[in-house]
């Protein structure tokens, strides 16, 4: 190894590990479900973005197997080349049809997704109006895209309005974006979508909204556009097959130009090599599923609600959540990692996120209760959460 190389690397994994900022990880030894599987312990699993429960459910993995001896295990080349299948085509209609727009496009993640879809249209001549606590794949979509990032205090439309004025009234800019998360993760709120729309409308703004989150959700689980009932003022409505869908891939629905130029443009659809059949199979499952009944969608609420309750009821801060997430706000950062290992040792797995993830004092320990999750289960945890919280003084 090179002697810089080696010496970066040792000195910044000592930093990381001094500042108990570097990750740990802990492999699964069963499926991502309502429990888990860890070094031999089976735990609550409150920690997955599985909303949904899909990502073990029978009917998308017997799509998956069919898909996979029909088509085999990989698309073979990247989509414009050969490696669009009739089913990446069917895929993205009922993307189409699920998010009440003209066209979908499918990438390989949500995350990639971003990094496509904005450097797609916007440019070094650009501005982008974006969230504070917007995800790290906006962020980096962003300055891959080179245009000018102005950042806005989070959910502030005061804020959004007067630096959505400056940028149009300085005429440096030929576009101009205003982009945010749907629901964001760390806290459970949900954007402002109805006010951002407004604010668009005023100043000429393109919209784009990362409904990660908000998919599978809210509107009824046609996600946070729907919920609003705005699917034709939102030009770019991201999502990612990955979290309440349960398999893995991201998708932009909007007009039908604007997918047509996606996929002439965007890198990710242009070079890397398509989802795999089973991938797509199973998506199409779950967004069948999703359109056939709100079963699922009604159970992760009550769910939510329930584990919400419960913890509040015994003492704990839990927020503003507007959605099932539900974050437990211990404050210090050390305080907040040894709840989390305490909780996992007595049987829930809930991990903890603190700064830089979420702003210095607020650490918490986030909950993801999903459909899959029974009554036992969550009253398990609230009596482990009870527990824990006594033992530490947190309550
Ligand atoms: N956008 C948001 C808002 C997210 O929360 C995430 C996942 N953490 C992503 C994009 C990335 O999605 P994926 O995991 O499908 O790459």
């Amino acid at each position: 190894m090179s002697k810089t190389l080696d010496a970066f690397l040792k000195e910044n994994l000592e930093d990381l590990k001094g500042k108990g900022l570097y990750n740990v990880i802990d492999p699964l030894e069963s499926p991502n479900g309502p429990m888990i599987k860890i070094n031999g312990r089976e735990l609550i699993n409150l920690s997955s973005n599985n909303y949904l429960g899909l990502a073990t459910d029978n009917r998308l993995k017997e799509a998956a197997n069919t898909a996979i001896q029909t088509y085999g295990v990989g698309a073979g080349a990247v989509r414009t080349i050969n490696g669009t299948l009739d089913i990446h085509v069917k895929l993205e209609e009922k993307l189409a049809e699920f998010k009440h727009t003209e066209a979908a496009i499918a990438y390989q993640s949500g995350f990639n997704c971003n990094m496509a879809a904005i450097s797609a249209v916007m440019d070094k001549n650009d501005a982008i109006l974006s969230d504070e606590l917007n995800h790290a794949s906006i962020i980096d979509g962003c300055r891959l895209s080179k245009a000018k990032i102005i950042r806005v205090n989070h959910s502030d439309m005061e804020d959004l309005r007067a630096k959505a004025k400056e940028a149009k009234e300085s005429g440096l800019y030929n576009k101009i974006m205003v982009i945010t998360d749907g629901v964001f993760s760390m806290d459970g709120d949900i954007a402002k979508l109805p006010e951002i729309v407004e604010i668009a409308e005023e100043f000429d703004l393109i919209t784009y909204v990362d409904d990660a989150h908000g998919s599978g959700v809210l509107g009824d689980g046609a996600g946070t556009v729907k919920h609003f009932g705005l699917s034709d003022k939102i030009d770019f409505q991201i999502g990612t097959l990955s979290k309440a869908i349960g398999v893995v891939g991201g998708y932009v629905a909007g007009k039908q130009e604007l997918i047509d130029w996606l996929k002439v443009r965007s890198r990710p659809f242009l070079f890397s090599t398509s989802l795999t059949p089973a991938d797509v199979a199973a998506s199409i499952k779950a967004i069948e599923i999703l359109m056939e009944s709100t079963e699922l969608n009604k159970q992760l609420w009550e769910n939510g609600n329930y584990l919400k309750a419960g913890l509040e009821k015994i003492g704990f801060d839990i927020g503003e959540s507007e959605t099932p997430i539900t974050p437990c706000i211990i404050g210090d950062e050390v305080k907040t990692q040894e709840f989390s290992k305490r909780l996992n040792e007595e049987g829930v797995y809930a991990k903890s996120i603190v700064f830089p993830t979420v702003p210095k004092g607020t650490g918490r320990v986030r909950n993801m209760p999903s459909a899959a999750h029974t009554k036992e289960m969550l009253d398990k945890a609230i009596a482990i959460y009870e527990k824990v919280g006594k033992e530490m003084g947190i309550i």
